[in-house]
């Protein structure tokens, strides 16, 4: 049931051949059917997906660009092998007298499709694990994952535990031999962030064990590899102790060579992935232009990483309403394979009407009050927004660099918004498990909108932030607002899900959305936090007001169309990586 409206959306794959030639060779890479094939395929390796009607949920945006990797391999026909964890349990919270309960689900892979492969085996010191390989092909592109019945859930445990690094094996070295087992050679492997390091010593150590030189092995294994990095600050990685990697890693490697190279990336006793990473890995990219330039790693001589800007990207039949996809193909303003067409682009763009602008979300309003209407808010409610309202949203994972307080920082500043501009604000999101800080705040602010009748009557809180929600506030609401504190946004990809379907985004310049300037959506800068405030609340009457207006409608969304539809596309992203792996 509630899957519903989001498997509706559906994929319109590329006609024939040609046209993936004709892709191939748009991005000027003709030769790519050579180096990439369905038994070479592009091996991508996540801890993390988000892909909930394949029965794999994640916790935010890196497993979301997990998943719309795979779409758009699919999409384009490219070789595509997503490796990562089914994770047999997950996390889901409600809210039962405005407190927030934790419960978990568990979860059947043979419900979603998958079919089971065979078995691999991982050693740990003191005996073998057998993880149960499973896979579900779809085109050109296949899940392969490893699993078993105590595998847990994403993230269980504490980061630097055991259990967490038993996960972080099973992908590796697990996965590599799933990938063995089904007749693949890895064309690229990419390591979508270090928590999948372990498979780039598994082919390291295959390499080497079947008689390659070590160095040569190291050379050889450098070039297929390519690390995304998504965070800022390597202090904040986990460390593991050399003990744990004598239980658990080195038991799964054969070569000698390659478990002293291992050994030799520990200090006073302690490994960080990304140290070894970086070594194995010649190719690094992170995911923004402003995030590849204030990523602050180093490399085991304490020279500073330099790593390869590639916006992130989202699939955009996925996430875009099927009615305004349609229409950008019609007026020739995205190409078939959704990239933005070349020419007359702009012009096209500045076509677009008010008229047709206010029809198109008044599609996605109805979606967004359909998919509301089996979900709750923090009385145990469903919520309906009427036709004739503005809506803002803030949706995002609850973490605190995001600030989802910032917008009641002045309780009567914000009713008077929403009541003037009779607005509706949701409030879409979710605590990280164990968090108890932001779970507090989440509770002031929840008490906050109880005790004031304006903001309890335009403030929605909704629990459990998912795929579905995502999507359905995308589609329908007016104004989203995202104000991570400048510097700490990676890229984040929900202010692209709003753009598209021609929302007006409020953002700090942060992350992917400083990929153009400032004043191609409504900024929020400040020197200091009060002064950020104040932006906020006058870029939200900018907002409502435009929404009153025709001219300032049309002016904002063709502005950030022009300036973002390309960042945007995940065909993009998909031609950014493959200019740069070959
Ligand atoms: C799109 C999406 C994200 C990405 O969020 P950012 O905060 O922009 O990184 C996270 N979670 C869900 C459920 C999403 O749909």
């Amino acid at each position: 049931m509630q899957d519903q409206n989001f498997n509706k959306q559906v994929y319109h794959p590329l006609d024939s051949v040609e046209d993936v030639e004709e892709f191939y060779q748009a991005i000027r890479r003709e030769k790519l059917t050579h180096k990439l094939a369905p038994e070479r395929p592009y091996c991508y390796w996540t801890i993390e997906t988000y892909d909930k009607s394949n029965g794999i949920r994640g916790g935010g945006g890196l497993g979301v660009l997990a998943a719309d990797m795979r779409r758009v391999a699919e999409q384009l026909q490219v070789p595509f092998v997503l490796v990562t964890p089914f994770y047999p349990w997950e996390s889901h919270q409600r809210m039962e007298n405005m407190e927030q309960i934790d419960y978990h689900t568990e979860k059947h892979y043979q419900d979603f499709g998958f079919n089971f492969v065979d078995t691999v085996n991982i050693k740990t010191a003191t005996g073998a694990v057998a993880l149960d390989v499973i896979e579900k092909r779809l085109g050109s592109s296949r899940f392969l994952c490893v699993t078993e019945p105590n595998f847990g859930e994403l993230y269980s445990g504490e980061s630097g535990s055991d259990h967490r690094l038993y996960q972080e094996v099973s992908l590796g070295f697990g996965g590599y031999k799933a990938l063995k087992l089904v007749g693949c050679r890895p064309g690229i492997i990419q390591l979508n962030e270090v928590a999948t390091f372990f498979a780039a010593v598994a082919r390291l150590d295959e390499l080497v064990d079947s008689g390659m030189d070590f160095y040569e092995a190291v050379v050889y294994t450098r070039k297929h590899t390519l690390y995304t990095n998504h965070t800022l600050v390597q202090a904040a990685e986990a460390t593991f102790h050399y003990d744990q990697f004598e239980r658990y890693v080195f038991p799964n490697i054969k070569s000698t060579s390659v478990r002293r190279w291992l050994s030799d990336k520990f200090t006073d006793g302690m490994i960080r992935l990304s140290t070894p990473t970086v070594e194995i890995a010649e190719l690094r990219s992170g995911v923004s232009k402003l995030h590849a330039r204030v990523a602050n790693y180093h490399d085991i001589n304490g020279n500073k990483i330099k790593f390869k800007s590639i916006t992130n990207g989202i699939h955009m039949r996925t996430w875009t309403l099927p009615e305004i996809m349609d229409y950008y193909h019609n007026n020739n303003i995205l190409d078939k394979f959704d990239l933005p067409t070349i020419r007359e682009f702009e012009e096209n763009v500045n076509k677009i009407s008010a008229e047709d602008i206010r029809h198109l979300k008044g599609l996605g309003r109805e979606k967004l009050n359909d998919i509301l209407s089996h979900r709750t808010d923090q009385y145990g409610n469903p919520v309906f927004i009427p036709r004739d309202a503005m809506l803002f949203d803030f949706k995002r994972r609850f973490v605190d660099y995001k600030r989802p307080w910032l917008p009641f920082t002045d309780p009567e500043r914000l009713a008077k918004i929403l009541q003037e501009n009779n607005a509706h604000y949701i409030l879409a999101g979710r605590v990280h498990m164990g968090d108890t800080t932001m779970f507090k705040k989440l509770m002031d602010l929840l008490h906050l909108i109880d005790s004031h009748p304006i903001l309890k009557e335009r403030v929605h809180y909704l629990p459990d932030y998912d795929e579905e929600l995502g999507l359905g506030l995308s589609l329908g609401a007016n104004s989203s607002i995202n104000t991570p504190i400048v510097g700490l946004e990676a890229c984040g990809t929900s202010w692209m899900k709003d753009i598209a379907n021609m929302g007006i985004l409020i953002s700090t310049h942060d992350g992917g959305v400083a990929d153009r300037p400032a004043d191609s959506y409504l900024t929020v800068d400040g020197k200091n936090e009060a002064q950020e405030v104040e932006e906020l609340y006058r870029q939200m009457d900018v907002a409502a007001k435009a929404w009153q207006n025709d001219f300032d409608l049309e002016y904002w969304i063709h502005k950030e169309l022009i300036a973002y539809l390309d960042v945007i596309s995940g065909s993009r992203m998909m031609r950014d990586y493959l200019n740069y792996l070959f």
